[in-house]
């Protein structure tokens, strides 16, 4: 298996420098273009061209959550979200995305972060590659070859799909290594989790890849004082996790982990110091990567903190913009996911309020409260009864669950058969979200990706070009128009024709 690996890898490197002669002898073009002085460029509508982007992303984050999060928030923190305030603001632009895949009306963060980065549909899994191993270049690449600095902020992994759509090339999103590799020298500021694509890795020639990033002028923060420390360097690799970082709900419960691992919003400001010094703009993407995880799992007060942390970052975020009126913002997610929905409760509704109030009274993950099960059968020395089950989820949740509802969820706790209609919730996590919501008024259709249109925001230079319908693909053309860029990757074999779906 690790020899695999290693050919695997280095085919990869050696098809990754393949790319750029692709693009050249296709002649596509427009690499070389002339990159002229954002401020003095006007697009062909008149409008000024944006000097920075930043492209914000919270994954997963399906139509309905706004809705619940400006609640929440009022709930929690006594004021509404930024999104809320911006989505009412003369100045902000919207739209709806159609985020459809080349292979399915549902996509994975793959295809959709590669469709935002190289204007071609993309199919799942894949990063920035054909399937018939051509391979396409990414918007963060562009940006970079037309002296743009180029940042990714994520919440999971920083190999993972989303930012590595930006910035990798591989036919795996599984490769996470790789993409490890192929980000040195590419990506400027790199902050979040993954630190095990870094260092220690294992059944790969290079186990560390520290050096390789030093040579090239990055410096390391593996701590939240680290990070704040830093004097703004110009290459930041900041690592917290060996895996994603903590979902918000545990992270902020937890001493030691607001000691090591910084905000979303506390990355952002440092990606943003940096990245205000580059005189030839930057590319920064921003991803609350784990708003897509709490969704998967049904739990829907781990994606309410996860959004209100996103929202803090758009915070941080729209503070540059009063400094830097020439940055463009995006706002958007890159699919539904379980489709989260408070449902009308009681008689004429009138329960459906305050049954949501009751998710403030959730203090930790799903994943947390499974720990303190297990935590709680080895001091009992034995499983749980339904009674002992009914009081280790009070105390996590704050919520009664009745008799049947804690004896069907201990039965699942311990692969007993138990009564499950739908299949998507033929699971754990999947039961857990149900019996909650039976309480909160907050049910998810299941625990996978939907296919709905997404909602998008943007505000600043350029902001005018993102209204009303749009596609993934053709976010990318609006960026790059709005950079200078005339680089077009070519599409998938079967996709020659035309775009589809008739909107751009
Ligand atoms: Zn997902």
């Amino acid at each position: 298996m690790a020899e695999k690996n290693q050919t695997d890898r280095r085919t990869l490197l050696k098809l990754s420098a393949g790319a750029v002669a692709i693009g050249a002898t296709g002649g596509i073009g427009g690499l070389n273009a002339a990159h002229a002085s954002p401020e003095e460029t006007r697009s062909s509508t008149g409008s000024r061209k944006p000097k920075n982007i930043i492209f914000m992303v919270a994954d997963g984050m399906s139509i309905g959550v706004p809705t619940l999060a400006e609640r929440f928030s009022h709930l929690t923190r006594n004021r509404g979200t930024v999104w809320r305030r911006l989505a009412g603001e003369d100045r902000t632009v919207h739209g709806l995305v159609d985020m459809a895949a080349l292979d399915s009306l549902v996509p994975d963060s793959a295809a959709s972060s590669c469709m935002w980065a190289t204007g071609v549909p993309i199919r799942n899994g894949m990063i920035n590659m054909h399937e018939d191993g051509r391979i396409l270049t990414p918007i963060g690449h562009l940006a970079k070859r037309t002296g743009r600095a180029l940042g990714l902020v994520t919440t999971t992994r920083v190999t993972h799909a989303t930012p590595a759509g930006f910035a990798a090339q591989v036919p795996s999103r599984a490769l996470e290594d790789t993409i490890a590799e192929q980000y040195i020298g590419e990506v400027d500021i790199l902050l979040g989790g993954g630190r095990r694509h870094f260092v220690n890795r294992r059944g790969v020639d290079v186990t560390d890849l520290t050096a390789l990033y030093w040579q090239q002028g990055y410096v390391f923060a593996g701590t939240r004082d680290e990070l704040r420390n830093l004097r703004s360097p110009n290459r930041i690799v900041g690592l917290f996790d060996d895996s994603h970082l903590p979902y918000t709900i545990d992270h902020m419960r937890d001493p030691a982990l607001v000691r090591k691992v910084p905000t979303l919003a506390e990355m952002t400001e440092v990606a943003l110091r940096s990245l205000e010094k580059r005189r030839d703009g930057f590319l920064l993407q921003v991803e609350g990567g784990r708003v897509d995880h709490a969704a998967h799992a049904n739990d829907a007060a781990a994606l309410m903190h996860d959004q209100m942390a996103f929202d803090d970052a758009i915070d941080v975020v729209m503070r540059f913009v009063e400094r830097h009126p020439d940055t463009l913002v995006i706002m958007t997610t890159d699919h539904g996911n379980a489709n989260p929905g408070l449902n009308g409760m009681g008689s004429r509704y009138r329960a459906s309020t305050e049954s949501f109030a009751r998710l403030v009274g959730v203090k930790e993950s799903f994943g947390s409260i499974y720990d303190r099960i297990n935590r709680a059968m080895e001091q009992a020395g034995e499983e749980l009864d339904t009674g002992a089950m009914q009081r280790v989820l009070r105390s996590a949740t704050g919520i009664e669950l009745n008799n049947a509802e804690a004896d069907q969820f201990r039965r699942a706790f311990y692969n007993e058969p138990y009564e499950e209609a739908n299949n998507q919730h033929t699971n754990l996590h999947g039961l857990l979200g149900q019996l909650l919501g039976n309480h909160t008024g907050v049910q998810f259709t299941g625990v996978t990706h939907t296919a709905d249109w997404v909602l998008s925001m943007a505000v600043g230079p350029g902001a005018e070009h993102f209204q009303g319908m749009m596609t993934a693909a053709g976010i990318y053309d609006r960026m790059t128009d709005l950079m200078n860029i005339r680089h077009r990757n070519r599409p998938d074999r079967s996709q020659r024709e035309d775009r589809r779906r008739g909107v751009r």
